[in-house]
């Protein structure tokens, strides 16, 4: 079974074939330089004679290389490049097409003196003598797009149309696919011939073949299988008995090709490859600095950001540092006051307590002395209880003491503070008016913490109520108890609302306290998930309130 595919065919350069023809061997590099020493030496032999007058035949149907325009002109890459050699050689020159078959038999014949394009191959070579490339031809197979093939090797056993005694058919018989070949006068027979299914598929030309398809067919009637060749060089052949002819043609082909002029025919014939292949350098060198920019320029947006994100950050924790300095310093500055606070409250009491103390061992009176007891007793108590409060509350901070949660009724709890807490304040001018909503109101929690914060509130407001009323109140809403203590006490300027909450903070460092129930109040909150705040009118009284979540079952009074 013959095989289409044709492995480790080299690539024939006829210049090299040429020199063989001359009895000549080497390599490339030599021979050329070996070819140009020959045009040399026969530029200057034939200085001085007469133009010399050829006739070059063309192929009639190898489109773009040779054929006939609509003008019925004869045009094509090769007819160009055929007419610059002609001239730069400075040969009078007459140019023809014709049928191939006829062309070759005419050549043959003897009756003219080169072909204006033919494909090189070694058989052909011992035949006719070419000319430098001025193509390279490179082969498919075009069948139809209906046809499963999709690679050559799928073709084997197929029949294979070929143009008569185009290099493809001569490349078929030789690897013997003979039986299976169908020869056609020309490439554009050749597709009517595939369309009408005489054939699975042609071997042909690329470039003249894609030059048919587009010309008269739809897009998709055919499809190209690449045939796996090495490409085929196109040249200019004379002949054989002819060296002076090849000679002069040689020459003007370098000739052609140094002015650039071969060049200007490639692009007029093939101008957009060309002109890629032209400036593949250079269109590379443009894409890798138009990426470069595009890296660096994502890079540099990506720098910036980052540096202004971490420029955000530090601005950030800059901020917060000053923040937390401040807060270090103002407590720096309380802990200062509470010690010259607290050595005053303490020692208040403790001087007192000492003082008396000495004073009742020297006195005889029976009611002084009663007096001085009595004295005694309430600055113990108050000294317990600036130690205690402080006490407590480093507890509470420091969750030595964790918040019992007991069920229990609040509205007995309330009861009993406001009876407590009257007996407390017992000021006739400030009456203490107490609002209990519910019979019951069961919940779970920590009854003296709770009793703890209301009492603080209450005593406060005693404190700094000198006329008007103090309420004292409760309800169950939204998942808590509200209770709140309202007097028409001094108020509380706007600025210092805040700060009450905080530890050793009283508005006025002169008043009677140790600045730590609110603190106290406000640990106990916190510990529980509470709130605590304050509303206030200067001059006109507080409401202090907290809020402790729990749940309750309440019973309303009717
Ligand atoms: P203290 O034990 O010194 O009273 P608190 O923490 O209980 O400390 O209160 C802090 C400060 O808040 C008090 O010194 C006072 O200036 C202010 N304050 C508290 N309750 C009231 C109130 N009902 N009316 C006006 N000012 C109050």
């Amino acid at each position: 079974m013959p095989k289409l595919t044709m492995k480790n065919q080299k690539i024939n350069f006829h210049s090299q074939s040429l020199f063989v023809h001359f009895g000549i061997k080497g390599d490339r590099s030599i021979s050329l330089k070996f070819k140009l020493l020959m045009v040399l030496f026969f530029s200057i032999a034939t200085y001085g004679q007469n133009k010399q007058t050829i006739k070059a035949v063309g192929d009639l149907n190898y489109p773009p290389y040779s054929y006939l325009n609509e003008k019925g002109e004869i045009v094509g890459y090769g007819v160009d490049v055929a007419k610059a050699i002609f001239e730069a050689a400075d040969l009078d020159y007459t140019i023809e097409l014709s049928q191939w078959d006829t062309l070759l038999n005419n050549f043959d014949k003897k009756k003219f003196d080169a072909i204006i394009g033919l494909n090189y191959s070694e058989e052909r070579a011992a035949k006719y003598a070419f000319n430098f490339a001025m193509a390279y031809v490179y082969y498919d197979f075009i069948t139809l797009s209906s046809n499963p093939f999709m690679i050559h090797q799928d073709l084997e056993g197929k029949r294979i149309i070929c143009v008569r005694n185009y290099l493809s058919c001569e490349y078929l018989n030789q690897i013997g696919f003979t039986d299976q070949v169908i020869t056609a006068p020309n490439l554009s027979q050749g597709l009517k011939m595939l369309l009408a299914g005489e054939g699975d598929a042609l071997m042909c030309d690329r470039k003249v073949a894609q030059y048919y398809i587009k010309k008269e067919y739809k897009a998709n009637t055919f499809r190209s299988i690449p045939a796996d060749l090495p490409p085929f060089e196109h040249a200019i052949a004379v002949h054989l008995d002819d060296p002076k002819l090849l000679l002069k043609l040689d020459k003007a082909f370098f000739v052609i090709k140094e002015n650039g002029m071969l060049e200007m025919i490639s692009n007029k014939w093939f101008g957009e490859k060309n002109y890629f292949k032209r400036h593949k350098e250079l269109i590379y060198l443009l894409g890798f600095i138009s990426i470069s920019l595009i890296i660096a320029f994502i890079f540099n947006i990506l720098q910036r950001r980052n540096i202004a994100i971490a420029t955000a950050k530090l601005r950030a924790s800059e901020a917060s540092l000053i923040k937390e300095k401040e807060k270090a310093e103002y407590s720096d500055r309380l802990k200062s006051l509470f010690l010259a606070n607290m050595s005053h409250e303490i020692r208040t009491p403790l001087n007192a307590i000492v003082g008396f103390s000495q004073l009742i061992t020297q006195e005889d009176n029976y009611e002084t002395k009663e007096e001085y007891s009595k004295l005694i007793t309430t600055n113990s108590n108050l000294l317990l209880s600036i130690i205690s409060d402080i006490l407590d509350l480093s507890k509470i901070e420091s969750g030595i003491i964790e918040s019992e949660s007991q069920e229990f009724d609040f509205s007995e709890t309330f009861r009993y503070l406001e009876q407590t807490l009257r007996q407390e304040i017992k000021n006739e001018n400030v009456p203490l008016i107490a609002k209990n909503p519910y019979n019951h109101c069961i919940i779970k929690g920590d009854r003296h913490r709770l009793s703890q914060v209301i009492t603080n509130f209450v005593i406060n407001a005693n404190k700094f109520t000198m006329k008007g009323y103090i309420e004292m109140s409760y309800r169950y809403e939204k998942g808590g108890l509200y209770i709140y203590v309202k007097d028409t006490g001094i108020g509380i300027k706007k600025e210092h609302q805040e700060k009450i909450f905080e530890r050793f903070y009283k508005v006025n460092e002169f008043t009677q306290g140790t600045g730590l129930g609110m603190s106290i109040c406000k640990a106990i909150m916190d510990q529980c998930n509470g709130k605590i705040g304050v509303e206030s009118v200067y001059g006109e009284g507080s409401t202090f309130w907290c809020f402790y979540p729990c749940e309750a079952e309440i019973e309303i009074k009717a």
